[in-house]
């Protein structure tokens, strides 16, 4: 039995599974489509005694409120839409909050502890002495994520964008259900746009449940870390949060199931960084796929893992330790969503979309972010910019086609390692004509006057044309300084553009990039 009681007669359209309307006309659930109730009219349901509350008519809803969210909402507000935005988890996403500016402010503090170390005996003394206090810098880190989420729903506020809190499920092709349970508001889009962003991949093994996830890491509380850590996984997390805790003064472990780590990134610099990595103390172990957690009671966790190197990869290895990181990979947050009620294709690279950034199947719904199977990296400058060309695609019509040509990414590693445009392999497999260079600069003064041991490059440039294709910086700043060959890349700039007539500022690492063309 479902009524319906409105105070308002502004008219909402419903295209959902769920509601319908009744022969009395009262607002009922499941099957029919399109039709009418006023703004704040409340819906009873049969289901679970559920009332939900008529959340109004949009523009555009925004599921999420990360960076490609919040770019969307805010373009097409300035355009005059009327714009809804939702999250379930406080406001601002997974960069500001749980990923790249936290992190960097522990990465920024734990490079204090290896300069110290590398300075040691050249002029600097007493290095042994300076200590992570984790809390502290947990504190310092929450100056940062704590006020953030309040400041982004105020600039949601000023700008007149709608927020709502609470989880967003479809629940017809342009409607969604947004809320808790007894709380739930009914929301109507013109166009939705699902910025859901991406969460760690399920490890499907026996005791996942002892696994912290990398949000986790982030807020663990205590004086000092764990004595023991073991992550999961040898992808970018799992490296920048092994440099951070082995700094802090962990025995940290990192177990990864290929034979290589960091696979996107360049090869021969990855060896020179996994030397540098064991040199800190950290245990790379390739070729160990984890099968499972054992807690004991006193909280110890043991780590089964099978050695693939084995003619017998069934040989377990187990590893006693305080704490499992998951730095295995993270998927589209899809989950809950209920796309297939809003005919939204998808796949295991997220919501299936054109090159426009439309859904495949319902041209009312867009996706961006980490969550859009769009071919661009889960990176935040992709969410940014693929949250901008929604806005313009829906203000516009369908008019920008994403281009990734020249997306830097970077392992935030003490030295970090940076990378854009193309591998040798690719290059090669594309059968282009390039040439490489490729060297140690451990002997460059940029290296020699910070200590640095372990740096390098790789520069791919096209025979003929001397268009950069590729740069692989390891080293002092090499996330500074791969800006400057991302920008030729995008460009399609050339060697000779980066050298004469280019005066850069001197000493700096930007400096050295005319010794690698
Ligand atoms: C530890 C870590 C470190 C990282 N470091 C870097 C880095 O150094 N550089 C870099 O470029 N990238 C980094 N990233 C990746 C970067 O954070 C993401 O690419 C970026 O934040 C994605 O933005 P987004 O807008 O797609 O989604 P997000 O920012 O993830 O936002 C998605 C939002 O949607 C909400 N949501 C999900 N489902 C629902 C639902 N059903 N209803 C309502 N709300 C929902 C979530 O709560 C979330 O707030 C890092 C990620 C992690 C985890």
């Amino acid at each position: 039995m479902v009524r319906k009681k409105s105070k308002s007669s502004s008219p909402i359209c419903f295209d959902s599974q769920k509601i319908h309307l009744n022969a009395t006309n009262d607002m009922v659930l499941n099957g029919q489509t399109n039709h009418t109730i006023g703004v704040e009219s409340l819906l009873f349901t049969d289901d679970k005694d559920e009332i939900l509350t008529n959340g109004g008519t949009f523009d555009l809803i925004v599921i999420g409120t990360g960076t490609a969210a919040s770019t969307a909402a805010f373009d097409c507000r300035s355009a005059g839409w009327k714009v809804a935005i939702i999250d379930s988890l406080p406001f601002g996403g997974t960069c500001a909050l749980r990923g790249c500016e936290p992190k960097k402010v522990l990465v920024e503090a734990t490079k204090t502890i290896d300069s110290s170390q590398r300075h040691e005996n050249k002029g600097i003394t007493g290095s042994e002495r300076i200590h992570i206090q984790w809390s502290d810098l947990i504190r310092f880190k929450r100056t940062f994520t704590e006020p953030f989420p309040k400041e982004r729903e105020d600039s949601y506020v000023k700008a007149g964008i709608t927020s709502f809190h609470g989880p967003a499920r479809f629940v017809g092709s342009n409607t969604v259900k947004v809320g808790y349970d007894g709380n739930n508001r009914i929301l109507d889009g013109r166009f939705i746009l699902i910025a859901t962003g991406a969460m760690p991949m399920n490890l499907n093994i026996p005791g996942s449940e002892n696994v912290i996830t990398s949000d986790q890491f982030l807020e663990i509380e205590g004086e000092n870390l764990p004595n023991r850590i073991v992550f999961v996984g040898g992808g970018y997390i799992s490296f920048e949060f092994a440099h951070v805790a082995a700094r802090a003064g962990s025995d940290v472990t990192i177990l990864h199931r290929g034979k290589q780590p960091l696979e996107r990134f360049d090869q021969d610099l990855v060896n020179r960084l996994v030397q540098k990595s064991r040199e800190i103390g950290i245990d790379l172990q390739v070729q160990r796929a984890v099968n499972g957690i054992d807690k004991s009671s006193d909280g110890k966790l043991v780590v089964n893992a099978s050695d693939a190197t084995a003619a017998d990869d069934k040989i377990s290895i187990t590893l006693e330790t305080d704490m499992v990181v998951h730095g295995a990979g993270r998927v589209p947050n899809i989950e809950g969503l209920d796309l297939t009620t809003a005919g939204v294709e998808h796949n295991i690279r997220g919501v299936k979309v054109n090159e426009y950034l439309q859904s495949v199947s319902n041209p009312a719904i867009y996706a961006a972010g980490d969550v859009a199977a769009s071919g661009g990296l889960p990176l935040t400058p992709v969410a940014s910019y693929e949250g901008g060309i929604v806005a313009n695609n829906l203000i516009k019509g369908n008019t920008i086609k994403s281009n990734y040509t020249g997306l830097p990414s970077v392992v935030f590693t003490t030295p970090p390692l940076a990378s854009v445009g193309m591998q040798e392999q690719e290059a090669k497999e594309q059968g282009i004509r390039f040439r490489t260079k490729y060297e140690n600069t451990s002997s460059w003064y940029s290296s020699r006057r910070v200590g640095e041991t372990c740096s390098g490059f790789k520069v791919l440039i096209e025979e003929g044309s001397n268009r950069i294709l590729g740069a692989h910086i390891l080293g002092p700043h090499a996330e500074e300084v791969i800006n400057i060959f991302s920008i030729a890349i995008r460009l399609g700039l050339t060697a000779k553009h980066l050298n004469d007539p280019i005066l850069y500022a001197y000493p700096t690492n930007s400096s050295d990039v005319v010794y690698m063309l």
